[in-house]
């Protein structure tokens, strides 16, 4: 359950009802809000009278939280999380568009997307430094020297930087450099990595794995959650069914499910869903319009030469085109670009 403290609440009155949680066996998890502050009590499956807390000062009310994820749940946080990447925020009125190259290549390769993504109104920058390969031969990303690449053209920029950190051992190093540590789709359900970056401290981007279900999605986030990291983004990048005609299948419905259950913002990766770059754009139009907080997608000078996923990746010029194309949308569903 999670009891909600009032706006007034002192900190003494919020760590005595911790205690009180603790008291009777169950995990206190403070959860520190804009407006307020809540605790969620969870981990035991005994009764306990909901209304023992009610009489703490400071308590507002009780909420018992029915679905198996608790801190990713609506119910625990009827207002939508708002996950601040430097001074951009994600869950806002603003479509967070995420954009840069699958793969880290170089520094000319990195910098050139990244003034262009930025022109065009991109919040912050992807690029990965590690990749996820399904072939061993194929590129495995420039590893460390693509992190101080990503560094270095943060620096020029003032783009934030997401990418991915593939282990728990990689995580403290990517965070270094990284502004959002990205959790992909091979990974959703590496609760050792999630614990990491949720421990780490930085906004986490958590892919959907794409044999996972919905709920098994938010039970990930939930690990991330528990360590006491609210900043937890959740990514829409397709997932696999008997269709073959793109490279995963892009489920919309789950996107405007996902804002019926959770609070937490969700972004859409048409890049890797479709794998068709002319699917990207209506794709983009129809995440945005279906209530998705931002999208992320594969952006590349020059996507016939890029290292990984060149088929999928727009040109500079396409995404500016995009760009344009979105606004409308945006504001058709009461949002801005
Ligand atoms: C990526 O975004 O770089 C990536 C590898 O995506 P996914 O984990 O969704 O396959
Ligand atoms: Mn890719």
């Amino acid at each position: 359950m999670i009891i909600v403290m009032k706006p007034e609440a002192s900190e003494e009155q919020i760590h005595h009802v911790i205690e009180r949680v603790e008291e009777v066996g169950l995990e206190a998890i403070l959860l520190r809000g804009e407006k307020r502050n809540v605790i969620a009590a969870i981990g035991d499956r005994r009764e306990v009278a909901t209304d023992r807390w009610l009489a703490s000062p400071g308590v507002e009310r009780i909420v018992p939280i029915l679905s198996k994820y608790k801190l990713a749940s609506l119910e625990m946080s009827p207002h939508a999380t708002r996950v601040r990447i430097n001074g951009q925020l994600v869950g806002g009125e603003r479509i967070a568009v995420i954009a840069g190259p699958c793969a880290v290549e170089s520094f000319q390769q990195t910098l050139q997307v990244a003034r262009r993504v930025k022109a065009a109104g991109a919040v912050a920058l992807r690029g990965g430094a590690y990749k996820p390969r399904t072939n061993p031969y194929s590129f495995q990303g420039l590893e460390e020297e693509g992190l101080e690449i990503l560094a270095e053209v943060r620096r020029l920029t003032g783009l934030s930087v997401v990418t991915e950190a593939l282990s728990a051992q990689q995580v403290e190093k990517v965070a270094e450099h990284a502004d959002v540590l990205q959790v992909g789709a091979r990974n959703m359900q590496n609760f050792v990595l999630l614990k990491a970056v949720g421990e780490a401290g930085k906004p986490v981007l958590l892919k959907r794995g794409f044999s996972a279900t919905v709920e098994e999605l938010l039970l990930a986030a939930e690990y991330i959650l528990k360590t006491g990291n609210g900043n937890v983004m959740l990514c829409c990048r397709g997932i696999r069914t008997f269709e073959d005609h793109t490279r995963f299948t892009l489920s919309l419905g789950t996107v405007a499910y996902l804002k019926q259950v959770t609070h937490l913002p969700v972004i859409v990766d048409p890049s890797h869903a479709t794998g068709v770059r002319s699917l990207i754009a209506p794709m983009s139009k129809a995440a945005v319009a279906c209530g998705a907080d931002g999208l992320l997608l594969e952006v590349h000078p020059d996507p016939e030469t890029a290292a990984v996923d060149g088929p999928q990746t727009l040109t500079c010029e396409e995404f500016d085109q995009l760009m344009k194309e979105l606004a409308p949308v945006a504001e058709a569903v009461g949002r801005s670009l």
